[in-house]
């Protein structure tokens, strides 16, 4: 349950109602907007008098919650979120552009595609250094090493960065090296994890699971911002259907509809949606023209050798023209590139 206060509703009465909830032994959760201040009620709902609330001052209307996740729910939060990742931030106004490689390999090469996203305007570099691979004998990743290469690369170049953890001590770890943490889509109902980077301080970019479907993906997201952690981020990577022309099916769809239930900030991935390189430059246009808040985009200095996902890798050259094309798409939908 929401209590939507009237439009321009004083000080006073917005505090009167917050203290006769939590007098009912209920914890509140208050989004102030620029003119109507929004109340979600958290805990045992049937402690209180829903008919007390309606003679309040300033009380306009109750709103169910029905949905299983509340602190992610636009209906309590109305206003679109700002996630602020290092030295930037992803929301509103920002076309914010994640690119680098699958797998931070060695340090010559993270050094190198740092500096190439950098120079084409990228403002965030990716980059795994613990990988969670479909097969155990394909490349592990560097592991706390190859997060000292993405430090580096941060140093040098000024970009924010962000890595996938997988355990608790990946977790550990990205902490100390990255500006963000990514839960991949593997991970995605990894509940354990979830609460993990909840607790973690650092903001989170929460993949869509292979098969979930968007309500599981707003439930995992609550499992983070209940632990105390609301900067969260989600990620469309493509989800898994009969289709196998590409790798996954883009769900741009799932765009409009995260827009109208979450206040979170959302990213689309092309590149692990498809698998096909040719495939990114369309899916990045039609991810803006949704909607969507940033993209993520890999990036290798020699995709023919990259040790992961090298087919849909962008080369140094194919990147730079991709964000070249990709401006005015940005600028039409009122969103600022670097
Ligand atoms: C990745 O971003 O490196 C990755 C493994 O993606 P996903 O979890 O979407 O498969
Ligand atoms: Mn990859």
């Amino acid at each position: 349950m929401v209590i939507v206060m009237k439009p321009g509703a004083p000080e006073e009465s917005i505090n009167e109602v917050i203290a006769y909830v939590e007098a009912a032994g209920l914890d509140t959760h208050v989004s102030k907007g620029t003119e109507t201040t929004i109340i979600g009620l958290i805990g045992d709902k049937s402690k209180l008098k829903y008919e007390n609330l309606q003679i309040f001052d300033g009380v306009d209307k109750l709103v169910p919650v029905t949905e299983g996740y509340k602190l992610a729910n636009k209906k309590f939060h109305p206003e679109p979120s700002t996630i602020p990742v290092g030295n930037t931030s992803i929301g509103p106004g920002h076309l914010t552009i994640m690119a680098g490689p699958c797998a931070v390999e060695n340090e010559e090469q993270m050094m190198a595609v740092a500096r190439a996203v950098k120079a084409a305007g990228a403002n965030i570099l990716r980059g795994g250094a613990y990988k969670p691979r479909t097969s155990p004998y394909s490349f592990q990743g560097l592991g706390e090493e190859g997060l000292k290469y993405m430090k580096e690369a941060s140093e040098e170049t000024g970009l924010a960065t962000i890595s996938e953890v997988i355990s608790l001590e990946a977790v550990e770890s990205a902490v100390k090296y990255v500006d963000m943490l990514q839960i991949g889509a593997r991970n995605m109902q990894n509940f354990y994890l979830l609460k993990e980077v909840g607790r973690c301080g650092k903001p989170v970019l929460l993949k869509r699971g292979l098969a979930s479907t968007i309500d599981e993906w707003l439930n995992a997201a609550e499992y983070i911002i209940s632990e105390g952690n609301p900067d969260v981020v989600l990620c469309e990577r493509g989800i898994r259907t009969y289709e196998t022309a590409t790798r996954n099916t883009l769900d741009i769809s799932a765009v409009p509809v995260l827009k109208e239930r979450t206040h979170l900030p959302v990213i689309v991935d092309p590149s692990h949606a498809t698998g096909v390189r040719s495939y990114v430059a369309p899916l990045a246009k039609a991810a803006i023209a949704c909607g969507a808040d940033g993209l993520m985009i890999e990036v290798h200095n020699n995709p023919a050798k990259a040790l992961s996902d090298g087919p849909q890798s962008l080369t140094f050259k194919q990147f730079e023209d991709l964000i070249a094309v990709l401006r005015p798409y940005a600028e039409l939908e009122k969103r600022e590139m670097h």
